[in-house]
């Protein structure tokens, strides 16, 4: 039986995800410095890992998103607006409890 010492790349993943976790807890996301901000969801990643990305999938088709950058601003990305079941041109007042 070989026990082998290196990390397997679904550790390595899990890893990676549970920093991304802790940079963007209660915060939103962008992708660039002046791009829109996303609010965080979770992506499947290789191996049944999920980590934060983008609620609307944008630029994950490929894996993990790299580069997110944490921000306290608000959620100015359509898609995701309506993924959370908030509609963008602002009718419908936010859930209970998400403050
Ligand atoms: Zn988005």
């Amino acid at each position: 039986m070989a026990d082998m010492s290196t990390s397997s790349l679904g550790e390595i993943l899990a890893g990676a995800a549970a920093q991304a976790a802790a940079m963007l807890d209660g915060r939103n996301l962008r992708l660039s410095p002046t791009g829109r901000v996303h609010a965080v969801g979770q992506v499947r990643w290789l191996g049944g890992v999920t980590a934060p990305g983008p609620l609307c999938h944008v630029g994950t088709a490929s894996g993990p998103v790299a580069g997110i950058i944490p921000t306290d601003a608000p959620v100015s990305c359509a898609r995701c607006l309506a993924s959370r079941g908030i509609d963008p041109t602002g009718r419908q007042e936010p859930l209970p409890g998400l403050g």
